[in-house]
Protein backbone atom coordinates (compact mmCIF):
# COMPACT_ATOMS: atom_id res chain seq x y z
CA UNK A 1 0.00 0.00 0.00
CA UNK A 2 1.63 3.56 -0.55
CA UNK A 3 1.35 6.16 1.86
CA UNK A 4 -1.27 7.97 0.19
CA UNK A 5 -3.28 4.25 0.34
CA UNK A 6 -2.31 4.16 4.37
CA UNK A 7 -3.86 7.69 4.66
CA UNK A 8 -7.35 6.96 2.39
CA UNK A 9 -7.52 4.13 4.59
CA UNK A 10 -7.16 5.87 8.17
CA UNK A 11 -9.86 8.53 6.92
CA UNK A 12 -12.60 5.71 5.97
CA UNK A 13 -11.56 3.63 9.11
CA UNK A 14 -12.92 7.25 10.93
CA UNK A 15 -9.58 7.94 12.70
CA UNK A 16 -8.82 11.47 14.50
CA UNK A 17 -6.18 14.08 12.42
CA UNK A 18 -4.74 15.83 14.42
CA UNK A 19 -2.88 19.47 13.23
CA UNK A 20 0.23 20.61 15.04
CA UNK A 21 -0.25 23.93 14.59
CA UNK A 22 2.75 26.30 16.05
CA UNK A 23 0.56 29.38 13.92
CA UNK A 24 3.82 29.08 11.76
CA UNK A 25 3.40 28.67 7.54
CA UNK A 26 4.67 25.30 7.64
CA UNK A 27 1.53 24.69 10.23
CA UNK A 28 -0.65 26.59 7.86
CA UNK A 29 -0.24 24.88 4.99
CA UNK A 30 -0.56 21.61 6.54
CA UNK A 31 -4.07 22.63 7.96
CA UNK A 32 -5.05 23.90 4.59
CA UNK A 33 -3.61 20.05 3.08
CA UNK A 34 -5.37 18.43 5.87
CA UNK A 35 -8.68 20.50 5.29
CA UNK A 36 -9.11 18.97 1.71
CA UNK A 37 -8.97 15.54 2.55
CA UNK A 38 -9.88 14.73 5.63
CA UNK A 39 -13.54 15.27 6.65
CA UNK A 40 -14.86 18.03 9.30
CA UNK A 41 -15.78 15.90 12.03
CA UNK A 42 -12.48 13.89 11.84
CA UNK A 43 -9.90 16.75 12.24
CA UNK A 44 -9.10 19.05 14.91
CA UNK A 45 -5.89 21.80 15.47
CA UNK A 46 -3.83 21.34 18.64
CA UNK A 47 -1.65 24.44 19.58
CA UNK A 48 1.20 24.11 22.27
CA UNK A 49 0.77 27.46 23.62
CA UNK A 50 4.39 29.15 25.34
CA UNK A 51 2.97 32.14 27.35
CA UNK A 52 5.92 34.94 26.93
CA UNK A 53 8.09 33.26 24.50
CA UNK A 54 5.89 33.18 21.34
CA UNK A 55 4.83 35.77 19.24
CA UNK A 56 2.41 38.13 19.28
CA UNK A 57 -1.02 37.40 17.69
CA UNK A 58 -0.41 33.53 16.75
CA UNK A 59 -3.28 32.33 18.76
CA UNK A 60 -5.47 34.88 16.64
CA UNK A 61 -3.80 33.81 13.69
CA UNK A 62 -4.59 30.18 14.13
CA UNK A 63 -8.29 30.71 15.27
CA UNK A 64 -8.47 33.49 12.02
CA UNK A 65 -7.34 30.72 9.35
CA UNK A 66 -8.67 27.27 10.38
CA UNK A 67 -12.48 27.99 10.16
CA UNK A 68 -14.67 25.97 12.47
CA UNK A 69 -12.24 23.03 12.96
CA UNK A 70 -12.05 22.35 17.05
CA UNK A 71 -9.11 24.04 18.48
CA UNK A 72 -7.05 22.65 21.82
CA UNK A 73 -5.06 24.88 23.32
CA UNK A 74 -2.24 22.75 25.42
CA UNK A 75 -0.32 24.45 28.54
CA UNK A 76 2.89 22.81 29.64
CA UNK A 77 3.27 22.94 33.86
CA UNK A 78 6.19 25.73 33.45
CA UNK A 79 6.87 28.37 30.75
CA UNK A 80 10.07 28.34 29.12
CA UNK A 81 11.19 30.93 31.31
CA UNK A 82 10.29 28.69 34.69
CA UNK A 83 12.31 25.53 33.03
CA UNK A 84 15.23 27.39 32.34
CA UNK A 85 15.36 28.45 35.96
CA UNK A 86 14.91 25.81 37.04
CA UNK A 87 17.59 23.70 34.92
CA UNK A 88 19.98 27.07 35.41
CA UNK A 89 20.20 26.35 31.68
CA UNK A 90 18.79 26.71 28.24
CA UNK A 91 17.95 24.10 26.00
CA UNK A 92 19.94 22.59 24.06
CA UNK A 93 19.38 21.55 20.09
CA UNK A 94 20.50 17.80 21.30
CA UNK A 95 17.80 17.23 24.07
CA UNK A 96 15.54 19.97 23.11
CA UNK A 97 14.05 19.96 26.72
CA UNK A 98 11.69 22.82 25.89
CA UNK A 99 10.00 20.68 22.88
CA UNK A 100 9.02 17.35 24.96
CA UNK A 101 7.83 19.74 28.14
CA UNK A 102 6.64 22.59 26.13
CA UNK A 103 5.24 21.02 23.33
CA UNK A 104 4.99 16.87 22.61
CA UNK A 105 4.19 16.51 26.22
CA UNK A 106 1.43 18.25 26.76
CA UNK A 107 0.27 17.95 23.02
CA UNK A 108 0.39 13.95 23.77
CA UNK A 109 -1.75 14.56 26.63
CA UNK A 110 -4.61 16.58 25.38
CA UNK A 111 -4.97 14.26 22.76
CA UNK A 112 -5.16 11.48 25.02
CA UNK A 113 -7.94 13.29 26.74
CA UNK A 114 -9.62 14.34 23.94
CA UNK A 115 -10.04 10.40 22.24
CA UNK A 116 -10.95 9.32 25.82
CA UNK A 117 -13.71 12.03 25.54
CA UNK A 118 -14.62 11.25 21.94
CA UNK A 119 -15.20 7.30 22.21
CA UNK A 120 -16.46 7.61 18.12
CA UNK A 121 -12.68 7.38 17.03
CA UNK A 122 -12.13 4.43 19.00
CA UNK A 123 -8.35 5.37 20.04
CA UNK A 124 -7.26 6.02 16.37
CA UNK A 125 -5.30 8.80 15.62
CA UNK A 126 -3.02 10.76 12.97
CA UNK A 127 -0.93 13.03 14.52
CA UNK A 128 0.05 15.52 11.82
CA UNK A 129 3.14 17.65 11.71
CA UNK A 130 4.57 20.55 9.32
CA UNK A 131 8.10 19.54 9.54
CA UNK A 132 9.79 19.24 5.86
CA UNK A 133 12.46 17.73 4.70
CA UNK A 134 13.95 20.98 2.97
CA UNK A 135 14.31 22.69 6.90
CA UNK A 136 17.12 20.15 7.69
CA UNK A 137 19.34 16.95 7.13
CA UNK A 138 18.53 15.67 10.51
CA UNK A 139 14.38 16.57 9.13
CA UNK A 140 15.03 15.25 5.75
CA UNK A 141 15.63 11.97 7.17
CA UNK A 142 12.42 11.21 9.27
CA UNK A 143 9.78 8.85 8.28
CA UNK A 144 6.83 10.33 6.58
CA UNK A 145 4.25 7.95 8.14
CA UNK A 146 4.56 5.65 10.82
CA UNK A 147 3.14 3.95 13.77
CA UNK A 148 3.94 5.73 16.98
CA UNK A 149 4.51 2.16 19.38
CA UNK A 150 5.28 4.95 22.61
CA UNK A 151 1.58 6.41 22.32
CA UNK A 152 0.15 2.69 20.89
CA UNK A 153 -1.29 1.58 24.16
CA UNK A 154 -4.46 1.33 26.32
CA UNK A 155 -6.50 0.51 23.34
CA UNK A 156 -4.58 3.53 21.10
CA UNK A 157 -3.43 2.94 17.41
CA UNK A 158 -1.45 6.07 17.06
CA UNK A 159 0.47 7.00 13.62
CA UNK A 160 2.42 9.99 13.15
CA UNK A 161 2.50 11.80 9.76
CA UNK A 162 4.48 14.57 7.78
CA UNK A 163 1.87 15.44 5.14
CA UNK A 164 4.05 18.72 3.35
CA UNK A 165 7.25 17.16 4.51
CA UNK A 166 8.44 16.75 0.53
CA UNK A 167 7.06 20.67 -0.04
CA UNK A 168 9.64 22.90 -0.95
CA UNK A 169 8.95 26.96 1.06
CA UNK A 170 7.55 28.27 -2.46
CA UNK A 171 4.99 25.32 -2.03
CA UNK A 172 4.36 26.15 1.23
CA UNK A 173 3.20 29.80 0.60
CA UNK A 174 1.66 29.21 -2.80
CA UNK A 175 -0.98 26.80 -0.68
CA UNK A 176 -1.10 29.42 1.84
CA UNK A 177 -1.66 32.27 -0.67
CA UNK A 178 -4.15 30.51 -2.72
CA UNK A 179 -6.53 29.41 0.09
CA UNK A 180 -6.74 33.41 0.10
CA UNK A 181 -4.61 33.56 3.65
CA UNK A 182 -1.75 35.36 4.78
CA UNK A 183 1.17 33.98 6.83
CA UNK A 184 1.62 35.37 10.28
CA UNK A 185 2.89 38.83 10.31
CA UNK A 186 6.47 37.87 11.74
CA UNK A 187 7.34 36.67 8.26
CA UNK A 188 6.39 39.73 6.79
CA UNK A 189 8.08 41.66 9.27
CA UNK A 190 11.56 39.81 8.14
CA UNK A 191 11.34 36.52 10.56
CA UNK A 192 12.16 32.81 8.64
CA UNK A 193 10.31 31.00 11.33
CA UNK A 194 8.23 31.48 13.70
CA UNK A 195 7.14 29.42 17.32
CA UNK A 196 9.11 30.76 19.95
CA UNK A 197 10.65 34.37 18.97
CA UNK A 198 13.83 33.36 20.05
CA UNK A 199 14.71 29.58 19.19
CA UNK A 200 17.19 27.82 20.37
CA UNK A 201 18.02 27.03 16.47
CA UNK A 202 17.00 30.44 15.49
CA UNK A 203 19.89 31.58 12.62
CA UNK A 204 21.85 35.15 13.13
CA UNK A 205 19.47 36.92 10.87
CA UNK A 206 16.67 35.73 12.57
CA UNK A 207 18.09 36.59 16.21
CA UNK A 208 18.38 39.63 15.19
CA UNK A 209 15.18 40.06 13.72
CA UNK A 210 13.64 38.83 16.64
CA UNK A 211 15.66 41.20 18.69
CA UNK A 212 14.18 44.51 16.54
CA UNK A 213 10.57 43.36 16.80
CA UNK A 214 10.63 42.64 20.19
CA UNK A 215 12.98 44.52 22.37
CA UNK A 216 11.70 43.86 25.93
CA UNK A 217 11.89 40.19 25.85
CA UNK A 218 15.06 40.60 23.87
CA UNK A 219 16.61 42.20 27.26
CA UNK A 220 14.52 39.28 28.94
CA UNK A 221 17.10 36.88 27.34
CA UNK A 222 19.82 38.60 27.38
CA UNK A 223 19.77 38.99 31.22
CA UNK A 224 18.89 35.68 31.77
CA UNK A 225 21.68 34.89 29.62
CA UNK A 226 24.26 37.29 31.89
CA UNK A 227 23.32 35.95 34.94
CA UNK A 228 23.03 32.18 34.56
CA UNK A 229 26.63 32.89 32.34
CA UNK A 230 25.15 30.39 29.75
CA UNK A 231 23.94 31.09 26.10
CA UNK A 232 20.71 30.25 24.46
CA UNK A 233 22.63 29.77 21.13
CA UNK A 234 24.66 26.54 21.01
CA UNK A 235 27.18 28.51 19.31
CA UNK A 236 28.55 29.62 22.46
CA UNK A 237 28.08 33.68 21.65
CA UNK A 238 25.93 35.79 24.06
CA UNK A 239 22.92 36.79 22.15
CA UNK A 240 24.29 40.86 21.90
CA UNK A 241 27.73 39.01 20.34
CA UNK A 242 25.21 37.63 17.65
CA UNK A 243 23.01 40.41 16.94
CA UNK A 244 25.05 43.59 17.46
CA UNK A 245 22.64 44.66 19.53
CA UNK A 246 23.29 45.71 23.22
CA UNK A 247 21.17 45.34 26.39
S1 LIG B 1 10.83 27.01 19.03
FE1 LIG B 1 12.97 26.53 19.55
S2 LIG B 1 13.25 27.28 21.65
FE2 LIG B 1 11.04 27.18 21.27
S3 LIG B 1 10.43 25.18 22.03
FE3 LIG B 1 10.88 24.91 19.85
S4 LIG B 1 13.04 24.30 19.76
FE4 LIG B 1 12.66 25.13 21.81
Amino acid sequence: MTEQQKIFDLVNRRALFVANHSGGKDSQAMFIKLSAIVPEDQLIVIHAVLPEVEWDGVIEHIENTVGETPIIFAHAIKTFFEMVEHRGMFPSPAQRQCTSDLKRGPIEREVRRYLKAHRRFDGLIVNCMGMRAEESSDRAKLQTLKINNRNSVAGREWYDWLPIHNWLEDEVYGMISQAGQKPHWAYAAGMSRLSCCFCIMASKADFTKAAELQPDLYRRYVETERRLNFTLSPSMKFLPEITGISA
